[in-house]
């Protein structure tokens, strides 16, 4: 009885602190028109944080350190860094780092507010990873570019609206556009790492071509489960044969693309639209429609329409991430 009143207090202290930690004004928007911005989406203290009867870390700017960073293999432009919390040894024993899956953290530089979305995350550790696309003449792009290890940055956040109830059986379509895939493999392995959850996803995945479909592996893995299918859609990919050169993209039939996939590998040398997006909504398939489109803001808005059309998704039932 003690024990439990303790840990209510403990709880409650946690929840007061957090609240207090996290105020948010006008200057905290970033101003670039995000679906989700921090101003509608102010971070509440989750179950998770409280059960674990710590504060989450990030809720007010807080330093992280760059614990890594690697240039993608085929692309110098994009980034793969790595951050670690850089507070205090005292610290670590009462915090964690909660970012659920499909929230953005904001990094700022100065008065320089910019969003970015975790691709993974390490709740005890208080890790995180994200993928970055550099912008030429970007302003943050140029601080990332330069980027040392052990340099300091700050965060702010989780940011977004997602939720999901893995009580509910769900056929979840996920859709996503270069970079932008990053905040879709926290969904995914969220509900592939569930037993409980009866859901099936079909991730569809939109890349110039094939040397940029970011965490391909990944992808393969999530393939070995019974509930997740992939088709990636590559307008151009364009290999050396001289058929596919003159017609400057690989045709159907191109041999030399099909050798390059792996087992279970699905790909079309074509841009995703509504017939190809109705092709995989299969009305036999019992489970609440649930569209996640991941990507700019113009493919945000394309996507949500031709898919409510194309696949009855109820607009209740969107998440742009
Ligand atoms: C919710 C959210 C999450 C985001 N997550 C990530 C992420 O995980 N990784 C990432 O690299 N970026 C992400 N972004 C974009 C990121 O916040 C920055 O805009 C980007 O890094 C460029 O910043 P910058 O200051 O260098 O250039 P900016 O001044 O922001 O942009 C420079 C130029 O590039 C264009 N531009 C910016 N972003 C894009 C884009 N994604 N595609 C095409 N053109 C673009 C701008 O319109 C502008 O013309 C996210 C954006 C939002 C809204």
């Amino acid at each position: 009885m003690v024990v439990d009143e303790e840990q209510q207090q403990q709880r409650e202290n946690v929840l007061r602190q957090e609240q207090q930690l996290f105020e948010v004004q006008a200057s905290d928007c970033c101003g670039n028109g995000c679906t989700n911005c921090i101003l509608d989406n102010k971070p509440k203290p989750s179950k998770r944080v409280l059960l674990a009867g710590k504060r989450n870390i990030i809720l007010a700017y807080t330093k992280f350190r760059l614990i890594g960073k690697e240039a993608h293999r085929f692309d110098d432009h994009v980034l793969l860094l790595h951050f670690g919390a850089a507070d205090e040894a005292d610290d670590v024993e009462d915090s964690v780092l909660d970012i659920p899956p499909g929230h953005h953290v904001m990094l700022r530089v100065g008065s320089l507010l910019r969003p970015y979305s975790p691709y993974w995350s390490d709740f005890q550790r208080r890790e995180f990873r994200i993928l970055v696309k550099l912008q030429p003449e970007g302003p943050m792009s140029r601080h990332l570019a330069v980027l040392q290890p052990n340099d300091l940055l700050e965060f702010r956040g989780p940011i977004g609206n997602y939720t999901n109830d893995s009580s509910l059986t769900k056929c979840i379509f996920i859709v996503a556009q270069g970079v932008a895939i990053a905040p879709t493999l926290p969904l995914i392995r969220s509900v592939l790492e569930n037993e409980e959850d009866m859901s099936r996803i079909w991730h569809l995945v939109c890349a110039r071509d094939l040397e940029h479909v970011y965490f391909r592996e990944e992808l393969l893995e999530f393939g070995q489960n019974w509930n997740y299918r992939s088709c990636l859609y590559l307008p151009h990919q364009k290999c050396d044969s001289p058929a596919c050169q003159s017609s400057d993209h690989c045709g159907p039939e191109c041999q030399e693309l099909r050798r390059s996939l792996r087992y279970k590998e699905v790909a079309k040398v074509a841009r995703l639209d509504a017939t190809e997006l109705a092709s995989h909504g299969n009305s036999n398939i019992p489970g609440q429609r649930v569209l996640i489109v991941a990507g700019d803001a113009s493919f945000q808005k394309k996507m949500k329409e031709m898919a409510s059309h194309s696949l009855d998704v109820d607009p209740a039932n969107v998440y742009l991430l």
